[in-house]
């Protein structure tokens, strides 16, 4: 009789089989369950059902399942009715059931629960005589129809704007009585709804509602299998990691009683605050109600300590009087069973060395314990409850750091709104959340107006369909910044995220209309000017103006940070354009940049007109006259990067876009062009014709630029020198690498090589001193990657740019991937967007290859990774694995790849470390 494989485990005070320890055969909930019972804490009995059965049920079918569990099944049913001294289906005093489905990984909201199992129009009688209360019987035998009707029998809305077919009933017979609470509903109105839900079900579904307690206990076992293969929980899974395979478990559980008056209750209850990680117990409760009444919002929920009692009445401006009287905590209502849950709370925390989130019933004056899980927090309340955890002594360093999800510290960096006014905000639009944060700001559509207005001292919000560099600056005055089109890496997403700033892209309801400087979203247009708020942790869009409060390296974040430090193997360093940049990502912690763009320098004030004026340039002399101008300002720029980053090395990347990005397209700025330079139109229109190219990505770009016109690299490579020599002469520390993109030959590095080395040694001749750097390339192109031994014999470092690296070995152009790309997810053919998160498997072997060459041919060569993937947690951790020296990543991300690096590390045991510099052998002076 009994099966080779044991399917059902069964909890409860006279026997427990599982244990915490057994999540993915039980389930979180079930092996909880049982962990609770071995420590001692009153739990209603009950067995749970393995994931492995739900597999069987999957892969064979309910009948092969059916066949399997039988025997287990009323094995434990029986230990059931025995522990509680009622028989389920015994019409007189019938043992209730609850089933509650619950998977390895929590998965919220996913699979429903159904409650009071085994009544029935004889039941119902029974329960009601016994329990001598007839509205708390037909209370339990209506939410069991309405929650077994949906969950098991599929009678759901049929569409997106019906409401549920049940709720609408209750409403219609509350209007009728003329009351607005469920708990004002007397019994005749609770057997009316039991009849008139039993009719619906008739009515829709063409079946009567099961009266056979077995028969509705395999209904509902099946129907959670069955739940764990419906397409929202396959979306939830796949947006979330969790294997198909996995399945859930079912945990059948005698039913205790909220709704049995005045001294029974539900509720929930943490051991910190999970918004602000304070060590404060606190939860809420809800007299004579049951199950998920207290988060369903039906009635306003009665706080479980007189403290939190006494806050919540503040917010809620409820005073001390009226608090008392009608909203009094448990603390106060129920002394004893305060004490008990405090207790539960604090052995189940102490047990588990974490945050719990619990649930509770109190059945006529007794407390049972019905759930207990690591609770889900916020960034901040992560941060917190591992720091203070770790001076508590219940948890080591390397733990405190593994529970903070570097992702989350998101929420630390950036403003946020205030939390009340946001509450009561209305949300317009949806868009991508490309970099988080909180703005808010007057609408404006052109970047150039955005510096007007700012300089006027207003604040902007810059709405465009979407941006290109020539808006940079007008990006970096606004607070945020909002797109109608382009994905996670258009170009504002990616600009926007370097600068730290709030941006939403692809917002693709809001219409733009430039001519009319109006924005519409659906009827409602909006003028510029018009206030408008952004979240770009969510991608909403709000109407008006939404009050931000500033975020910063609170004390408990920089301990966390300090923490990393000691754990962590990879350096990291920031990619940093400015000195203001540089600014930000040194107080972030990074120790280097390890990517100064240097074309971003070329749009700040008038620069761009000898920008300009060196593309039009019809020969080598007119470049050298327009290129003679900019030298002075970019010297000036890396003076800045060098007095910031004092002591920390800073890589300096030559011109690397295609010259087409800095001359206006559209006619009217051609115009204004050929004004101010004094040119005919005509001649911009056919340099601009001639800059053409099909695909700039793959165009006139990187070190092919430098290899046309080396007076471009020799003016930069002189600009460096020159402020290396200024600044170590004012006593800075001075750690400069110049750095040449998208190499592809050892010739084209050579080529460039000799023109820095050359232009350097010129300068160090005309100074009469010296001063050591660095001369390295970036590894992007796959081809540098396959021949990066012949490159490191030329080359001292490489910085591997991880963004061109993917598109180039992808074949994927970064700006269209955004049209399949999401196919590819949802199909699974990428398990992730390869532009956020590494492709360890193509462009990871290339990085793992070159770095092994690199090694080979240059022992101790320094190798780092600047593209985007160098903020990602996941890449981080690859990275270290590839025994790289550094990431370098945004500023706003420094704290997020310190913290992965030190989880890498943890993870996955530290190599030795290694010199911050590397040991690349000093450049000759030739
Ligand atoms: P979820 O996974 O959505 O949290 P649960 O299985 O925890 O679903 O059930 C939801 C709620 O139903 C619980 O919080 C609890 O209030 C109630 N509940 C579940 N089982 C029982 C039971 N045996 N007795 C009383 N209430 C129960
Ligand atoms: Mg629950
Ligand atoms: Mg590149």
């Amino acid at each position: 009789m009994s099966s080779p494989v044991k399917y059902v485990y069964a909890f409860g005070a006279a026997l427990t089989e599982g244990e915490a320890a057994m999540k993915n055969l039980l389930g979180g909930k079930g092996a909880n369950l049982a962990e609770m019972c071995r420590l001692g804490i009153t739990v209603p009995p009950g067995f749970t059902i393995s994931t492995e059965a739900c597999t069987e049920f999957t892969d064979k079918g309910q009948a092969h399942v059916f066949e399997l569990i039988r025997d287990e099944v009323a094995q434990g049913v029986a230990r059931v009715e025995g522990e509680m001294g009622k028989r389920f289906g015994d019409p007189a005093d019938p043992l209730l059931l609850s089933v509650r489905s619950g998977a390895r990984a929590s998965m919220p909201g996913m699979m429903d629960t159904i409650l009071n199992l085994g009544l029935n129009d004889e039941a119902v009688v029974g329960l009601a005589r016994k329990a001598n209360n007839e509205r708390f019987a037909w209370d339990s035998y209506r939410r069991f129809i309405q929650m077994y009707g949906d969950v098991v029998m599929g009678l759901k809305p049929v569409s997106k704007e019906e409401h549920d077919p049940f709720e609408v009933i209750i409403d219609m017979v509350k209007e009728k009585r003329g009351v607005k609470l469920d708990t004002d509903l007397g019994t005749d109105d609770l057997k009316e709804l039991v009849q008139r839900f039993k009719s619906l079900i008739r009515a829709r579904i063409g079946r009567d509602f099961p009266t056979d307690p077995w028969e509705q206990l395999w209904g509902a076992v099946f129907a959670v299998f069955e739940s764990w293969n419906n397409d929202r929980a396959k979306v939830y899974r796949e947006l979330n990691d969790i294997p198909q395979s996995w399945g859930t478990a079912v945990n059948v559980q005698a039913m205790v009683f909220g709704n049995l008056g005045d001294s029974s209750a539900t509720g929930v209850a943490f051991s910190r605050d999970a918004g602000t990680g304070e060590d404060l117990f606190n939860g809420e409760f809800l007299i004579n109600a049951q199950g998920e009444d207290v988060v369903a919002g039906v009635r306003t929920p009665q706080q479980i300590s007189r403290l939190g009692s006494q806050r919540w009445a503040q917010l809620a401006l409820v005073n001390e009087e009226e608090r008392r009287s009608q909203f009094p905590s448990l603390e106060e209502l129920m002394p004893d069973i305060y004490q008990q849950l405090l207790k539960a709370e604090t052995l189940l925390e102490n047990h588990f060395r974490d945050m719990q989130d619990m649930e509770f019933t109190i059945q006529e004056g007794k407390l049972w314990m019905l759930q207990t899980r690591n609770g889900k927090r916020t960034g901040a309340a992560m941060v917190r409850i591992a720091v203070e955890m770790l001076k508590q002594g219940m948890i080591d360093e390397k733990t405190a750091l593994l529970r903070v999800a570097p992702e989350r510290l998101n929420e630390l960096l950036h403003p946020v709104f205030d939390t009340h006014a946001v509450k009561a905000a209305k949300v317009i639009a949806r868009g991508l959340p490309a970099s988080p944060g909180a703005a808010t700001g007057q609408i404006v559509f052109f970047a150039d107006e955005a510096e007007e207005w700012v300089k006027q001292g207003k604040v902007v919000i810059l709405v465009r369909l979407e941006t290109s560099p020539e808006d940079l600056r007008g990006m970096s005055v606004a607070q945020g910044i909002l797109t109608a089109r382009g994905g996670m890496t258009s170009h504002a997403a990616v600009v926007a995220r370097g600068m730290g700033k709030c941006c939403i892209s692809g917002a693709g309801a809001v219409h733009v209309d430039y001519k009319a400087r109006t924005m519409t979203i659906g009827d409602t247009v909006y003028q510029e000017g018009d206030w408008l708020s952004l979240d770009g942790s969510t991608g909403e869009v709000f109407e008006g103006r939404i009050p931000t409060v500033e975020a910063g390296l609170s004390g408990d974040f920089g301990a966390l940070m300090a923490l990393t430090d000691k754990y962590k193997r990879l350096h990291v360093r920031a990619n940093a354009d400015t000195p203001d940049d540089a600014k930000v990502a040194r107080n972030f912690g990074a120790t280097g940049i390890g990517l100064c763009r240097t074309e971003h320098m070329f749009f700040a004030g008038d620069r761009i007109l000898a920008v300009r004026e060196m593309i039009l340039a019809n020969d080598e002399a007119g470049r050298r006259k327009a290129l003679a101008k900019l030298l002075p300002m970019q010297r000036g720029d890396f003076e800045g990067m060098f007095r910031e980053m004092n002591g920390l090395p800073v890589t300096i990347r030559l011109l690397d876009p295609p010259l087409h990005e800095f001359i206006p397209h559209d006619e009217a700025g051609q115009r204004t062009m050929a004004n101010e330079m004094g040119v005919p139109l005509g001649k911009i229109k056919m340099r601009v014709e001639e800059l053409h190219e099909f695909n700039p990505m793959m165009g006139h770009r990187g070190c092919r630029l430098g290899i046309s016109y080396p007076e471009i690299t020799e003016m930069q490579a002189r600009a460096v020198i020159e402020a290396a020599l200024n600044m170590k002469a004012r006593g800075f520390e001075v750690k400069a690498e110049i750095m040449v993109p998208l190499v592809g030959t050892v010739r084209e590095f050579d080529a460039q090589a000799k023109v820095i080395r050359q232009t350097a040694a010129a300068v160090f001749a005309e100074r009469g001193e010296q001063l050591e750097y660095l001369l390295g390339t970036m590894i992007e192109t796959p081809r540098a990657a396959v021949i990066a031994d012949s490159i490191a014999r030329q080359a001292e470092f490489f910085s591997f740019g991880t963004n061109d690296l993917t598109q180039m070995t992808l074949g994927f152009s970064r700006d269209d991937a955004g049209k399949f790309l999401p196919d590819y997810l949802r199909k699974g053919i990428y398990e992730h967007d390869p532009f956020r998160s590494i492709d360890q498997k193509g462009v990871g072997a290339l990085v793992e290859m070159a770095v092994r060459k690199g090694q080979q041919a240059r022992p101790g060569i320094e190798t780092g990774v600047c593209g985007e993937h160098g903020g990602d947690p996941a890449s981080v951790e690859f990275f270290h694995g590839a025994g790289l020296d550094y990431v370098s990543c945004s500023p706003f991300r420094v704290p997020i790849a310190r913290l992965a690096a030190a989880q890498a590390a943890i993870r996955g045991g530290a190599p030795a470390p290694r010199a911050p510099r590397g040991g690349g052998a000093p450049t000759p002076l030739n």
